[in-house]
């Protein structure tokens, strides 16, 4: 196995090597190789593997491989991880229920999750229940489906109602019995993911409320917030975005303002989930001067009752992998079980008492997603994290600093000084041209470089580049001097 993880290693060098994206006539070339029927009789294992190799390979973009590529949020894959994933393919082994005595698999997760929650300094007891995700947005489901019955489960307590289960009842049965008009989400600039759940749980995209200040749309209004709290025709989930997609920053500023948050949804018996698919990793940073402004923004996360994160993004495992953490994982197998299904049941095993996975999350068969996690972790342990995520927002700051400083562009959002924009910047870079003909056009022409890639957006009703830096392979100088000089070209075009 070991020569073709080398084969494979080697491959992902070279397309690292021949930019961020294939050309045109690579992809029509790959296009045209592609076997649109299916064969009568099966190929040989070389013919496959030289189909797979030389004709579709060279056609992918270098989304994990380079440094360079900007995108979306994507992380890249650490030879630990790789050689990790390898072997979970290899081996394939179906993390579902956890039977102590047949297989190490799920004492595995667990441990990786207490990994995870050390990363995090979050306290083991608290946090460890948790469970391996398709990514955020499955964390997300996992998330507001707990909310959902959390929030339904004390209404049902305020009136005496015996009918609050949703994973039993249904969600119709449980608000027709309850008197309610609906469940709510209370956020701001949520993920498109977060939006999309609140669909698929039957809440409602409708209902996905954004509760922001009327001149920062990312923090809460807590006036606005309490009166929705308040409301007695629906229950509430507040969501917090821990680290917001398209500047990298934070709804909460500190522990005092998640306090109160806190209360109030105690008060009002609402839940807390909290997106931090990449902003979680603000907590591996140092304390310190240098980073007080972004670890404020996940300071007192500890106080919500679930919280989303990725790991194919800055932990740098390959996709697909999120994890779910939450203080009340009982809840999801109100939500999540297997009922009626005794053969599906653990049993008796020695060690830890882990919950079996198809409990507490979507699947019932999955992929053994936690050991390129745990091989990570070992690999870097909390001082190899801090490193790489340092560099991340060390080398976001430095293209800040020479964003601001040149005629062409314009740093997002707007800052009266380099040193404010500087002080909130993670591991995102927004920013427009001046001039509107080229700012249509700049992911395009910064793309057609193929040196970096990038992802446009929008930012106040105008069209917005973006620079997300989550690989583990950043190099500060290098790649500066790389950003700046497609920016400087691109700027004079
Ligand atoms: C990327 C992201 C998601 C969605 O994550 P997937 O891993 O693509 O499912 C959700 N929330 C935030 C804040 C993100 O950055």
């Amino acid at each position: 196995m070991q020569d073709q993880l080398q084969d494979l290693w080697r491959v992902a060098q070279g397309t690292w090597d021949s930019g961020v994206l294939p050309s045109e006539n690579i992809i029509l070339r790959a296009r045209s190789t592609l076997i649109t029927t299916l064969p009568n009789v099966g190929s040989s294992l070389e013919f496959v593997k030289n189909h797979l190799l030389h004709d579709i390979v060279p056609a992918f973009n270098g989304g994990s491989i380079s440094p360079n590529y900007y995108g979306f949020i994507t992380g890249g894959v650490t030879p630990a991880a790789l050689f990790a994933d390898n072997i979970v393919s290899a081996y394939d082994q179906n993390v579902q229920v956890h039977i102590g005595n047949h297989s190490i698999v799920t004492d595995v997760e667990y441990q990786a999750l207490g990994l995870l929650t050390d990363l995090f300094n979050l306290e083991r007891a608290q946090w460890q229940n948790g469970t391996f995700t398709t990514g955020a947005t499955g964390s997300n489901i996992i998330g507001l489906a707990c909310g959902r019955e959390f929030v339904l489960q004390k209404a049902a307590e305020r009136k005496g109602s015996q009918l609050s289960s949703v994973g039993e009842h249904g969600l119709f049965e449980v608000l027709q019995g309850l008197g309610l008009s609906g469940v709510q989400v209370l956020s701001t600039m949520p993920h498109s993911s977060l939006v999309k759940a609140a669909g698929v749980l039957g809440i409602g995209r409708a209902n996905v409320r954004n509760i922001c200040l009327a001149d920062d749309p990312l923090q809460f209004d807590m006036t606005q917030l309490e009166k929705e709290l308040a409301r007695t025709d629906k229950v509430s989930i507040v969501a917090i975005s821990c680290g917001e997609v398209n500047t990298g920053r934070f709804a909460t500023s500190g522990m005092e303002q998640l306090a109160q948050i806190r209360q109030l949804c105690d008060r009002y018996g609402a839940w807390i989930h909290a997106d931090g698919a990449f902003g979680i990793f603000a907590r591996v940073l140092e304390d310190g001067e240098e980073f007080s402004m972004i670890k404020k923004g996940c300071d007192g996360i500890e106080l919500v009752d679930s919280i989303t994160g990725d790991a194919h993004k800055l932990l740098n495992v390959p996709y697909d992998c999120g994890f779910f953490l939450s203080r009340h994982l009982d809840l999801a197998t109100h939500v999540f079980k297997n009922a009626n299904a005794a053969y599906l049941s653990g049993g008796a095993t020695d060690g830890p008492s882990i919950p079996s996975p198809l409990n507490i999350g979507m699947e019932n068969s999955r992929r053994f997603r936690a050991l390129p996690v745990y091989a990570n972790l070992l690999r870097y342990g909390r001082q190899g994290y801090r490193d790489i995520v340092k560099r991340q927002v060390h080398l976001a700051r430095a293209i800040y600093e020479w964003i601001f400083d040149h005629p062409a562009y314009i740093a997002l959002p707007e800052a009266n000084s380099k040193a404010d924009l500087v002080d909130q910047t993670f591991m995102v870079v927004l920013f427009c041209a001046k001039d509107d003909a080229l700012n249509q056009n700049l992911p395009a022409k910064i793309n057609e470089t193929s040196r970096m890639y990038v992802s446009g957006t929008s930012w106040q009703g105008r069209p917005a580049t973006r620079i997300a830096i989550s690989n583990w392979r950043v190099d500060v100088e290098r790649d500066l001097e790389l950003v700046s000089s497609v920016l400087a070209q691109v700027a004079q075009q």
